[in-house]
């Protein structure tokens, strides 16, 4: 008598590759790119194995952000292999790709294109993959949630109005998408003066936790404006690699984003 057969009606197969984490924002220059270079660290020094894709394509930045400016990614067997950054994060770029500094003024399927080759590198033993995307809701984003089916999408506002009217937005695309929103990270969330310590809020506090609450969604938590975020960024060693508050405040959020 024949078995039943068990690769037809047993459990779904395990999907292929990495579980892929987008970062979004609505809006340009909220720290993206800052807070998706960090959290990958934080996440590679918590033992997991993380890989960086970086999304933006026409402003690429993960190269400065990890220090692997002026390293080429190869291929083989027509797909690219990622380069090795000193944090125990393998990362793809287009800056990975094109000379430094070279103006890309691509449209949308060609955009589309070098995303997906990005995104299916051999991110061979990677069990998360994050991906800085560019901001806003244009072509990318679009071919990240049909394409790429993204198991949860992280928000990057600052906590002024008009980055959170545009980070709602980013929210809802996901949503409609039918990507889970893991939740929502303030950045640039008050200001410790270095020289007499006073706090201030330029660009107003607490904003994205209740922009969050509203749209019931998590809030994963702030990281204040520091100019040692800045300057560790420009040199391409992220502040989650080293050690004091700002660090803590990365590896509290990559343990929230990837629970
Ligand atoms: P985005 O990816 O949203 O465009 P970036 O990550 O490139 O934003 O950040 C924009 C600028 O702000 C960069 O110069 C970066 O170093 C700086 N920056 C980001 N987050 C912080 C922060 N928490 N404190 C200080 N500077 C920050």
């Amino acid at each position: 008598k024949a078995e039943p057969s068990t690769t037809t009606n047993g459990p779904a197969a395990a999907p292929k590759g990495p579980r892929i984490i987008a970062v979004g924002s609505g809006k340009g220059g909220v720290g993206k790119s800052t807070l998706s270079a960090n959290l990958a660290v934080a996440l590679a020094r918590m033992g997991r194995r993380v890989g960086l894709v970086d999304a933006d394509i026409y402003g690429p930045s993960q190269a400065r952000l990890l220090g692997t400016e002026g390293q080429r990614a190869t291929a083989h067997e027509g797909r690219l292999v990622p380069v090795e950054s000193r944090w125990g994060v393998p990362a793809l770029s287009m800056a990975h790709l094109s000379n430094a500094g070279q103006a890309i003024a691509w449209r949308g399927p060609k955009i589309s294109g070098a995303l997906l080759q990005l995104v299916e590198g051999h991110w061979d033993g990677a069990e998360v993959l994050i991906v800085d995307l560019p901001p806003g809701t244009g072509d990318v984003q679009l071919t990240m949630l049909q394409r790429c089916k993204p198991a949860g999408a992280v928000i990057v506002s600052t906590p002024q109005d008009l980055a959170l009217i545009d980070a709602t937005r980013a929210v809802e695309l996901f949503e409609k998408g039918g990507v889970p929103v893991i939740g929502v990270v303030e950045n640039m969330a008050g200001y410790a003066c270095p020289h007499c310590g006073e706090v201030s809020d330029p660009f107003g506090c607490g904003g994205a936790e209740a922009s969050a609450q509203e749209m019931g969604v998590p809030f994963l938590g702030r990281i204040p404006l520091d100019i040692a975020i800045r300057r560790e960024g420009d040199a391409g060693t992220p502040t989650a690699a080293g050690t004091g508050p700002q660090a803590d405040a990365f590896t509290a959020l990559a343990a929230g984003v990837a629970a």
